[in-house]
């Protein structure tokens, strides 16, 4: 038997619940973790174990088309837009009474789940008690206010982030040079999927360098600080862009394609330029977090070379601290990296890092 949870990275405790569950499924899992903590390719797994035969072989015609998300008698729901709409819903509850068309059950993956802003009665109707033969498999980041009374009624799975050991582990087993798999590892805070796109992000070891550079170059005055706050803020918009706006690209063609098609009034297209919007802020949060982290090293580097004094070191570690633990809160940037930069001390030694 192959193992079918070879991509789900580090969460070991989830697959074991899961590959019990799967003897005996009830009507509706829950699934909650961070981003790219492994959900999906969980979700696929666990459906490939509902619809085989022999509860997972991996193998079969029923693993190999769940594992692809092409199987028949699974549906996945993904939002076309910035949240789950009402006509998605009433697809999703339409489908959910279909009989299997060729196994022995109906899977429905409801993904991003945390998105969910509607009031959605006959959802949580239909996930409450669904068909005996459909079993929902609900995907959320989290737990929101108006997900609460569905995800009681849901079996709940917990997913961590994945520890760096196993991110480095999966890149370097995707080829991924053994150093720089470590080092996007770190970088990543245990998310594989931005482990992966920083092992591909030819930009990223310089971004890093650079961040690692900035405590050589502050010496208390307001000009140098306001000088690199720039430099970084110009930095962060450069990171990983090309990326994005080409998938942006390609899923803006998609949707006009869609709607060339079959001619969808409205047509999602303010959902979709607001997803967008929303990725790009979110990639330079990622991208913040990791330079303020980056900086974090360099410090505590420093303690331990004698390169700043003890209590300079640790004011300026917990000081990184704070920004980072501000950021939720959706501060001015440019602000925030000033009133941090003016107040951290000078690091000599660091200047020797190479660029
Ligand atoms: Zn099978």
């Amino acid at each position: 038997m192959t193992d079918l949870y070879a991509d789900v990275v580090g969460q070991e405790r989830a697959v074991a619940q899961l590959r019990a569950a799967a003897v005996a499924p009830v009507h509706a899992y829950l699934l909650t973790g961070p981003p790219g903590s492994g959900k999906r390719a969980a979700a696929r797994s666990f459906a490939a174990s509902l619809l085989c035969e022999s509860g997972g072989c991996g193998q079969c015609r029923d693993c190999v088309l769940a594992l692809d998300e092409a199987h028949p008698d699974q549906a996945v729901f993904e939002r076309a837009g910035a949240s789950i709409l009402t006509p998605q819903i009433d697809e999703i509850i339409r489908r959910s009474v279909l009989r299997p068309t060729e196994g022995r059950r109906n899977v429905l993956v409801l993904v991003d789940f945390h998105l969910v802003n509607i009031q959605a009665p006959k959802l949580l109707k239909t996930i409450e008690e669904p068909p005996p033969n459909t079993v929902f498999i609900v995907l959320a980041d989290f737990v929101p206010t108006e997900l609460v009374t569905i995800a009681s009624r849901c079996a709940r799975i917990d997913f961590g982030p994945v520890p760096e050991a196993a991110v480095t582990g999966v890149l370097v087993a995707e080829g991924v040079e053994p150093g720089a798999a470590a080092e996007a590892a770190a970088a990543a805070g245990g998310r594989l999927d931005r482990a992966r796109l920083l092992a591909a992000d030819p930009g990223f070891a310089e971004r890093r360098a650079r961040w690692r550079h900035v405590p050589s170059r502050l010496d208390g005055t307001g000009a140098a600080a306001s000088v690199v706050a720039a430099e970084l803020l110009e930095l962060i918009g450069s990171a990983g862009v090309d990326t994005l706006a080409g998938r942006h690209e390609a899923e803006r063609q998609a949707l006009e394609e869609r709607v060339a098609a079959i001619g969808v009034r409205g047509a999602g297209r303010k959902d979709l330029e607001d997803r967008h919007k929303r990725e790009v802020r979110r990639l330079r949060m990622d991208e913040l977090r990791f330079g303020l982290a980056t900086m974090q090293t360099a410090y505590r580097d420093g303690l331990v070379a004698g390169a700043v004094g003890p209590a300079e070191g640790v004011a300026a570690v917990d000081a990184i601290h704070a920004a980072v633990e501000a950021l939720i809160r959706n501060p001015n940037e440019s602000l925030l990296l000033q009133a941090l930069l003016v107040r951290l001390p000078a690091l000599a030694t660091v200047a020797a890092t190479p660029e």
